[in-house]
């Protein structure tokens, strides 16, 4: 069944990726199969050579992961995806397949902690040379830039500084220079920033979050441009392993059929929140894409369609207050992990940005009494009067 590329995006969250099977149903079915039965030797022999279309195995192809995938392809506008077991899957797949040693990769500073550290400590074990730098400063990367450089890593808005960086002006700069650009959408997602719009080469997600949106899956997805790049990257996770299963491809692809919908909830509540909180006496400063105190507002009004739910503030007592607030809150939730239908709360310095180390936090921006917030799709009264009452607790 072809849906056909030019459905509105909401129209294409409900149908994409889905094909026909056997029955017809209407959604696709969970093929919970470890291996797949051929007709006969000859058959498993063509099928191991390529020369007819079918399924082997799980790790290599499974119809489920298949329609996951379709789907992710089409929402991005790439030409096909990798389902990866996560963001982090897919964080390290692609990196794998793209540097060798002797290389050079340009990456944001403002990255997903765990990103930092795969790139500071397992790509430097390989002898991939790294330079972190404030990527919403153009000329800050074009200036990172050496002969050996094969890709620039872009995470905008960043976690958790939210930096917003100008992915054209980027793009141009490194394909000026020879290397690839690749793009964490995860805070994103594609209802609100399709990269491949502005040039970029490959456009990864941990699914974990708003993709699925419901804080039930771990997962990960890579988006590429051509047929050469996919075939890379496809032998690369098939030897590396971190590939999503048939069931979390089932759960992650329900849930992008509500993406567009949740993405707009997420956007009207979080920005009456950044408002409250700018406004209010005990905050020190907020960021949010959707406030023009945002140095970067500009950028994103170019490259988003809407501002997101993610928000990072600070108290004026720095992390002292932070701490009563992350222990007042009773409605929002004190976790980890963002982009789900519930509101969580939660302190990068000690959690989710701990391993990059003091030094490279101070250096990315990320104070230490930093709170990030990510707004769910609850009635926004409720939200607003959980941080008002913790607020409140703050002498
Ligand atoms: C969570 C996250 C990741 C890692 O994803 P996992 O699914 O937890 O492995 C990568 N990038 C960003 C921006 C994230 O928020």
């Amino acid at each position: 069944m072809s849906h056909g590329k030019n459905l509105q995006f909401d129209s294409k969250c409900v149908h994409a990726g889905i094909g026909d099977y056997e029955f017809g149903p209407v959604v696709p079915p969970i093929y919970q199969t470890s291996t797949f039965r051929f007709k006969d030797s000859a058959h498993g022999a063509a099928l191991f050579k390529g020369e007819v279309d079918g399924y082997i195995y799980t790790r290599m192809k499974n119809p489920t992961i298949k329609a996951l995938e379709n789907a992710m392809a089409e929402l991005e506008g790439g030409h096909k995806a990798l389902g990866c077991a996560s963001g982090m899957s897919a964080v390290s797949t692609t990196l794998i397949a793209l540097l060798k040693s002797g290389d050079h990769i340009v990456c944001s500073k403002s990255v997903y902690g765990p990103t930092n550290t795969f790139i500071n400590t397992i790509l430097s074990k390989f002898g991939v040379e790294a330079t972190f730098v404030d990527s919403e400063f153009a000329e800050e990367v074009e200036k990172a830039m050496k002969p050996n450089t094969k890709v620039v890593y872009v995470e905008t808005p960043g976690n958790p500084t939210m930096s917003i960086t100008d992915l054209e002006a980027v793009s141009k700069i490194a394909h000026k220079n020879g290397a690839l650009v690749v793009v964490d959408n995860t805070f994103m997602s594609p209802a609100l920033q399709q990269p491949f719009v502005f040039g970029v080469d490959i456009v990864l997600h941990s699914m974990t979050k708003f993709l699925n949106g419901h804080a039930d899956v771990v997962g990960g997805v890579v988006v590429v441009k051509d047929e050469e790049m996919y075939l890379k990257m496809r032998k690369v996770l098939n030897q590396h392993g971190g590939v999503i299963d048939p069931f979390n491809s089932f759960l992650v692809h329900r849930g992008l059929k509500t993406l567009s919908i949740r993405m707009q909830r997420h956007c009207e509540n979080t920005l009456p929140i950044a408002e409250y909180l700018e406004k209010h006496p005990k905050v020190k400063w907020v960021r949010f894409p959707g406030l023009k105190s945002h140095p970067q507002y500009e950028i994103g009004l170019k490259q988003h369609k809407g501002h997101g739910g993610m928000i990072s503030f600070e108290l004026n007592g720095g992390y002292k207050a932070g701490e009563i607030l992350m222990n007042s809150v009773r409605f929002c939730q004190l976790a980890v992990s963002l982009g789900g239908v519930e509101t969580l709360i939660q302190h990068p310095a000690s959690m989710t940005h701990l391993t990059m180390g003091e030094e490279a936090r101070k250096a990315a921006g990320i104070t230490e009494g930093l709170i990030r917030l990510s707004v769910g799709i609850e009635n926004v009264k409720d939200i607003l009067a959980d941080l008002e009452q913790a607020l409140a607790k703050i002498s």
